[in-house]
Formats: structure tokens, sequence, C-alpha cells
């Protein structure tokens, strides 16, 4: 690592001042927590798949004019991007019941959604992110009426489009986690798509199996998570096996 002034250090990524003020650096660890960081362990080469799958990600939600934070990728663990205020809230969108909905409201495993869900919880891990309303966040000023209806549409288009884009890679989009920023330029701030979209933070079930290719593979110890993070990246087109394995052999 270069002589890089470390901001914040989370549980899977590490952000670093970047060359303009307006900008950090994003670097990808490959730490995977899970309860509320009750659970730890190493994934050899998540940050990796994570930087690249969300570069991709990203860049295609660009393409169907969502902003995001993204600007580049830097290398095999890092990007550059917007630094954002960042909304203390997380945006759960819903489309096959599973999770903590299948246990706090006793719906069946699996259930088709007659539409997509988006649920809100707190970013506070002291209180272990707490599902919270709409009200709660008006309320509370945690965003603003009109910041909330940008946040929900934006959350609305990225679940619209990543569905039919994973859909066409065999593979069903179940839930996913967002979050948002705000973003000043010329005294007008614009909320934009922050933090990352990769196995970690989406369920994403194979069509025909229904395997499961994500962090639940660590959640629920189904062992070969990092062949399923790989399993996506491939279906993504974004990482070659052997630049895989050249990349796991002189880390950097
Ligand atoms: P956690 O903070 O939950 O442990 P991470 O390890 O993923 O999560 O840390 C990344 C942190 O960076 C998160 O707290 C996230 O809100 C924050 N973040 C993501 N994108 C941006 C951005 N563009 N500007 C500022 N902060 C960001
Ligand atoms: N999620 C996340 N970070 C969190 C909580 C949830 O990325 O702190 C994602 C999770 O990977 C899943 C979706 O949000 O894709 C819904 O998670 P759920 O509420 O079912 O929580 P869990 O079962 O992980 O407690």
């Amino acid at each position: 690592m270069k002589n890089r002034k470390k901001l914040y250090e989370g549980k899977a990524k590490i952000l670093y001042h970047g060359p303009e003020p307006d900008t950090l650096i994003q670097y990808f660890k490959d730490d995977a927590t899970a309860f509320n960081n009750k659970k730890r362990a190493q994934i050899p080469g998540k940050g990796v798949l994570n930087n690249f799958i969300s570069e991709l990600i990203m860049t295609r939600l660009k393409e169907v004019n969502i902003a995001t934070h993204f600007l580049k990728r830097l290398n095999m663990r890092e990007q550059l991007i917007k630094k954002l205020d960042i909304i203390p809230i997380e945006v759960v969108v819903r489309n096959i019941a599973t999770g903590s909905l299948v246990k706090r409201l006793g719906i069946k495993e699996g259930k088709v959604l007659p539409r997509p869900i988006i649920e809100f919880y707190l970013k506070n891990d002291k209180l272990d992110d707490p599902i919270i309303s709409e009200e709660h966040i008006i309320v509370f000023e945690w965003a603003s009426p009109s910041e909330l209806e940008e946040i929900i549409s934006l959350s609305s288009r990225v679940n619209d489009f990543l569905t039919g884009y994973f859909f066409s890679l065999n593979i069903r989009l179940v839930d996913f986690k967002l979050e948002f920023g705000r973003y000043w330029k010329n005294d007008e701030v614009r909320i934009i798509l922050a933090d990352e979209i990769s196995p970690d933070n989406c369920r994403l079930w194979d069509l025909k199996t229904n395997k499961k290719l994500d962090k639940d593979r660590f959640r629920q110890d189904l062992g070969e998570v990092d062949k399923a993070y790989k399993e996506v990246a491939y279906r993504l087109g974004v990482l070659s096996e052997s630049e895989f394995k050249k990349v796991i052999k002189n880390d950097i």
C-alpha cells in the first residue's frame, strides 16, 4: 500500500483520501462479517472480486443514467470514488422473501413477492441496524421528503435494471442493500448511489438450481464462498480464471 491517509476503516472496506478534495479511494478487503460483526473470516480474493463486480455494475447503471459515486478502478483492490455525505440509511429492496423478512414476519421462504418491497434500516451498528419507517426518516431528518422520494425512485430503477441484467445471466436477484449520499456541486445537491453492489450485499440465486451465489454461503456455512463469488464474476464477464489466479499469487 502506498502512503495514503486513512479516513475510515469499516468491516469490508477502507476509505482513503483521494487525489482531489471531493474524491476518496475505496479499498476492498477480504474480510467477511455477518450478524453485525459477530461472525468473521477472511475469504482470499473476495475484495478483488467485489472491486471488479461493483465496477461493472456501477458502470452499467451509469449507462442507464443512474448517477453513482464510481469514477474509475485504480488497481485490483481500489477504486476512485466521489466523496459523499452518506445518508445514514440502508435501503433494502426485496423481490423474493428470505432472510430477515422471513424471520420477522413468518412469510414463506422463497415466496416471489407480488411487487418489490423497499425497506429502510438505520445505519447504526451499536443498535444492530434497526428497521425504520419513512416517518422516522423524515421526523429525525435523516433525509428530507424530496431526498427520500429520490432514494425510493432510484432504488426502484436500480432494481428493475439489475433484475433484468442478472436474469440474462441466469441469476435471480432476490434482494439487495443500497446506500446513498449527497454530492454538492455549485451549491446544488444531488443524491448519488454509493458504497458497493456485489455478492456481499445482494442475494443472488442460480435461476435453474436456486444455488446461492452470495454471502449467505458464509452466513449459513454452506462452503465454497469464494467459488460462488467467482461464478458471479465469470457470468458478469469481469475476470477470467487466469487473471484471478494471478491476483491471488501476486496480491497487492
Ligand atoms: P461498514 O461501515 O458498514 O463497516 P464498509 O466496510 O463497507 O462498511 O465501509 C465502507 C464505508 O464507506 C461505509 O460506511 C459507507 O457508508 C461508506 N461510503 C461508501 N461510499 C462512500 C462515498 N462515496 N463517500 C463517503 N463514504 C462512503
Ligand atoms: N444487507 C447488507 N448489509 C446489512 C444487512 C443486509 O448488505 O447490514 C443485504 C443482505 O445481503 C441482503 C439484503 O440486504 O441481500 C437483505 O438482508 P436481510 O434484511 O434479509 O438481512 P439478514 O438476513 O442479512 O440479516
